[in-house]
């Protein structure tokens, strides 16, 4: 390759990632102080985890088996020579840091996160993608299920989204669900033949993942397959019970999805996603469950868990279809304008921060009308002049630029009150 195409690579967001820039990134702080807000009035507390671990922890906590570990997980050796992983999911990193700390539980906490996967790029789809998520680890009572679902749904309405399924099965647990597979497994025996050619092979080593087959044909299968919800013991079936009890008694409405399935051992019980139809397919928003195996499986006390991590990005594209959560630019309040030599400026937007103004100003001596076009293409709500006459007489001159170009001359001493008095102070989207 040539130097000149590899320098124009070089320029370039590596394939499958994109840069989040400013203007574009005030919605997505909307979007975190929203989701922060709900988080916080359901008792989360933030957590940060690596963005890399020791491989060990995702092929032990998602599972070799799985897309994500199995294909897609971003893995390389360090300069110590440990292996590592760029975080895949949200979840294991979480239970990591729990049994790390060992808080007395119940444990409740949220994240935002980057999510890397090697994945085809397409539409809502990244390699470097990011994620809001909880996870609540050490209670087991079903009325924490209806609490989790509950927070999902409160963030994506508050967001102004509309149309989208909750979509909710139960997945059984150890006492039911070995049972089960075999009758699904006889089933799927009795029509190998008409299977996918991938998941023919697969019966016996992970049978619910024909469910999910995207195949005609192993959709036809699945369609009259025995289903998990309908072979529950007593325990999950009252469980299953309180949870949509719940979810009716706080007027969230669901789909029993008796095909929606998780592929590991340690997914027990209640398993849900909350999808969007795009018109030209189906964009799933956020996905979840119990885990109440998976603690144990990396090494801890017996603990049950319970959490959905949501895509940012397939969100936002959603919200879009919707033309809902159409967040404007933050603008700064004030724009100086100073044709003397900045030192007026200088201090006004340091005077004006300090009150709390969010305050521009221009740069490099540039003529009055050459300032005032940036003034205007900034967005501010005033322009605070400085020019002689004002710099003599101890005055500026204030213009509203979004009214009437109407303008006033004031001490300069009074213009923070002034601009106080009148600025939008709350910032935008925080409501
Ligand atoms: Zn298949
Ligand atoms: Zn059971």
């Amino acid at each position: 390759m040539s130097d000149e195409a590899v320098s124009l690579e070089l320029l370039r967001a590596p394939v499958g990632t994109h840069d989040l820039m400013p203007g574009e990134s005030d919605r997505w702080i909307a979007l975190l102080a929203m989701f922060a807000r709900h988080a916080q009035l359901y008792g989360y507390g933030l957590i940060q985890t690596p963005l890399f671990e020791d491989v060990r922890l995702f092929k032990r906590g998602v599972g070799t088996e799985t897309e994500v570990v199995g294909k897609e997980m971003y893995e390389f050796e360090d300069r110590g020579g440990r292996a590592m992983a760029l975080r895949p999911e949200g979840t294991a990193s979480v239970v990591r840091a729990f049994l790390q700390a060992r808080p007395t539980p119940p444990f409740r906490a949220w994240y935002a996160a980057p999510i890397f996967r090697y994945e085809r790029p397409q539409a809502g789809r990244y390699r470097q993608h990011h994620q809001v998520g909880v996870e609540v680890l050490g209670i087991s009572d079903p009325d924490v299920d209806v609490e989790v679902l509950g927070l999902a749904i409160d963030y994506l309405t508050g967001l102004g989204l509309q149309g989208f399924t909750l979509r909710l099965n139960s997945l059984g647990d150890g006492a039911c669900r070995p049972q089960y597979l075999e009758a699904l497994k006889a089933y799927l025996h009795d029509h190998e033949r008409e299977l996918c050619d991938v998941h023919a092979e697969k019966i016996d080593r992970n049978p619910l993942r024909i469910l999910d087959c995207k195949t005609e044909s192993c959709r036809s299968v699945s369609v009259s397959a025995p289903s998990m919800a309908d072979a529950l013991c007593d325990d999950c079936a009252t469980h299953f019970e309180r949870v949509t009890e719940g979810l009716e008694a706080g007027g969230i409405s669901f789909l029993l999805d008796k095909r929606l399935v998780r592929g590991l051992d340690y997914y027990t019980r209640t398993c849900f996603e909350v999808t969007f139809d795009l018109g030209d397919g189906e964009l799933t928003l956020l996905a979840g469950g119990r885990y109440d195996g998976l603690v144990e499986v990396l090494g801890g006390p017996p603990t049950p868990g319970i959490g959905f991590g949501s895509g940012i990005e397939r969100v936002l594209l959603a919200c879009d279809q919707q033309g809902v959560f159409d967040i404007p630019s933050k603008s700064p309040v004030v724009y100086v304008v100073d044709t003397t030599d900045g030192r007026a400026a200088r201090d006004l937007v340091a005077e004006f921060r300090a009150g709390g103004i969010e305050a521009e100003r221009g740069y490099g001596n540039r003529s009055m009308k050459s300032q005032f076009k940036t003034a205007d293409r900034s967005g501010a709500r005033f322009a605070v002049v400085i020019g002689e006459r004002e710099l003599e007489a101890g005055t500026v001159t204030i213009r509203d630029l979004r009214g009437d170009d109407e303008q006033i001359v004031i001490v300069r001493s009074e213009a923070l009150k002034y601009l106080s008095d009148r600025s939008i102070t709350a910032p935008e989207g925080s409501s």
